[in-house]
């Protein structure tokens, strides 16, 4: 898609359909100083954009997302043992694990 003055306009006004649609996905952002390096979120990740690579800060390295591909299923935020993956919106704003609460139960097998 093509992004021209019209789209970006339409983008920043809340609430015209681009903007709630930029805003409904939320894609995951691992965060370096929490991630272990543990391969767990690319072991699950349905379509394998995450990978680990090399990091100084971590023997086993650290998790990257490929943002464009994720399709925002919240599974390696919920399947990641440290919690060092959040949801965030193309905004910045983060998505509250609440949201994904019950997707996270049924998961877990909880209920
Ligand atoms: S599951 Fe969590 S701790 Fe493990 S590699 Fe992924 S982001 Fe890092
Ligand atoms: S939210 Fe889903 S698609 Fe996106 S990186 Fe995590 S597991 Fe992969």
């Amino acid at each position: 898609m093509d992004i021209t003055e019209e789209s970006v306009q339409e983008l920043e006004q809340p609430g015209t359909p681009a903007a709630r649609a930029a805003r409904r996905k939320a894609t995951a952002l691992p965060n370096d100083d929490l991630c272990t390096g543990c391969g767990i979120c690319a072991s699950v990740c349905p379509v394998s954009c995450i990978s680990i690579v090399v990091s100084e800060s971590n023997f086993n390295g650290i998790s990257r997302i490929d943002r464009e591909r994720c399709t925002g299923c919240n599974v390696c935020a919920i399947d990641c043992p440290w919690f060092a993956i959040e949801m965030v919106y193309p905004d910045g704003t983060k998505k509250a694990p609440a949201e994904y609460d019950r997707q996270l139960q049924r998961q877990r097998g909880y209920r």
